[in-house]
């Protein structure tokens, strides 16, 4: 970082927001030689990315690119094709197995670090910006994004200002607030002038009667079909796991049908279901709460976005990657996959705007208990002592 003055520094990037897609694009700009600042408003980076797959990280699928856009379905398909495309699913695997980090597709085709550990993707991502001289700034809430007459973006902090030709915002969705993903990222775009489309719940159960609960215990019904039906017609299919939960229904089936409710903004519908020959219907209460869901649906909206390159049309140089954008996909690892996908195709063009800065530092593979590794660790403690400031 270079000082202007007193209360400004300045630096080639300033991310916000350091979960999956802010990580990523951190490492991403470290390979390419970019001084990069990451602000995270929380003591602790990326706590959603820890929480994923029950705490094992499906970090994408073993499907087809095609078939992936496919299931994100409209709007979101159209906006991620080119991120997805320039980064897709065997790609993002390759680039984890070249830096150091395994992974293995199950036969349902989710994708999982080898260790089925989500903190060792968390410390692949911490060790990476470490060796490339990120800076990730814990405690740190970014609180504006100002564009400067003279150039470039202002962060402001509550303690101090920080100056960049490019900023990429990537705080995250609504749901689970307590990670820190607080809607922070959409009032900063609201506040420049992009459109903000509303929340809804995505990946989340359903409250069933009381009477059902009563009736029916706690269990798991795997290879269900649930017909979505509105007004006499099925509108959409899902297939997986059905749970039965203490609140009413959930698992895969369910919660991915919760996401294709809210974007076809249905009102008045309920679930047919199929399984071993047997067919029942499902009446549910409502959707759960939103601090509950997976995801959320809903966002800033694509259409002030260039999906080319993830700038923003309005704001030269502003840039937005994951899920603070209105996007969203279903169960089985398309969400960190779009987390990823988006946050690799802002750092490519942020990289070309950046003249004389690109340059791809070149990193060897670490070994599991090689002695390149064991000081890996120690780097990794004094980074975590001293990280805290710029
Ligand atoms: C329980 C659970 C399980 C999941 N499992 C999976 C899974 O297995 N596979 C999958 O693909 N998806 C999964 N998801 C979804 C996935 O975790 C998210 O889609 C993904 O983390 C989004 O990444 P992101 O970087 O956009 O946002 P986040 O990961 O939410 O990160 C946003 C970051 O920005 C920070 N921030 C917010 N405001 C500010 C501010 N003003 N200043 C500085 N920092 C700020 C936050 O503290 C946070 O660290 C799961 C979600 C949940 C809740």
């Amino acid at each position: 970082m270079v000082n202007n003055n007193m209360n400004q520094q300045t630096t080639d990037l300033i991310i916000i927001g350091g979960g999956a897609a802010g990580l990523m694009a951190g490492v991403l700009a470290g390979e390419l030689g970019l001084r990069t600042v990451i602000l995270e408003s929380k003591p602790k980076p990326a706590r959603k990315l820890l929480m994923c797959g029950n705490n094992r990280c499906n970090l994408t699928s073993a499907l087809p690119v095609q078939k992936m856009l496919a299931d994100y379905g409209d709007p979101v398909a159209p906006f991620l094709e080119p991120a997805l495309t320039a980064f897709p699913p065997d790609a993002l695997r390759a680039w984890f197995h070249k830096n150091g980090l395994q992974t293995k597709a199950q036969h349902d085709l989710r994708v999982y670090p080898q260790s089925e550990k989500a903190a060792d993707v968390h410390h692949f991502f911490t060790d990476h910006l470490a060796e490339y001289g990120v800076s990730l700034m814990l405690n740190t809430p970014a609180r504006e994004v100002v564009p400067q007459k003279s150039g470039g973006l202002v962060v402001k902090t509550d303690n101090f200002d920080l100056h960049a030709p490019c900023v990429l915002v990537a705080t995250g969705g609504v749901s689970y607030p307590k990670t820190g993903s607080v809607g922070d990222g959409q009032k900063m775009a609201l506040a420049l002038g992009h459109k903000i489309t509303p929340y809804r719940p995505g990946l989340a159960g359903f409250d069933m009667p009381p009477k059902w609960i009563a009736a029916n215990p706690v269990s798991s019904l795997p290879d269900v079909t649930v017909n979505i039906v509105s007004n006499g017609k099925t509108v959409a299919t899902t297939h997986g796991f059905l749970e039965i939960e203490k609140y009413g229904i959930g698992g895969p089936a369910i919660t991915n049908a919760s996401r294709i409710i809210a974007r076809l903004n249905l009102k008045n519908y309920h679930f047919e279901i199929e399984q071993d020959g047997n067919r029942w219907t499902l009446d549910p209460v409502q959707v759960r709460p939103l601090k509950e869901a997976m995801v959320t649906v809903g966002g800033i909206a694509l259409n002030g976005i260039n999906s080319h390159t993830m700038e923003s049309k309005q704001i030269s140089g502003l840039f937005f990657a994951g899920e603070v954008l209105d996007v969203d996909g279903p169960s089985g690892g398309y969400n960190l996959q779009a987390a990823f996908s988006t946050a690799r195709l802002a750092i490519e063009t942020i990289s070309k705007k950046i003249p004389g800065q690109r340059k791809v530092v070149q990193k060897k593979p670490i070994r599991k208990n090689s002695p390149q590794q064991n000081r890996r660790s120690s780097n990794e403690k004094r980074y975590h002592k001293n990280r805290r400031r710029p």
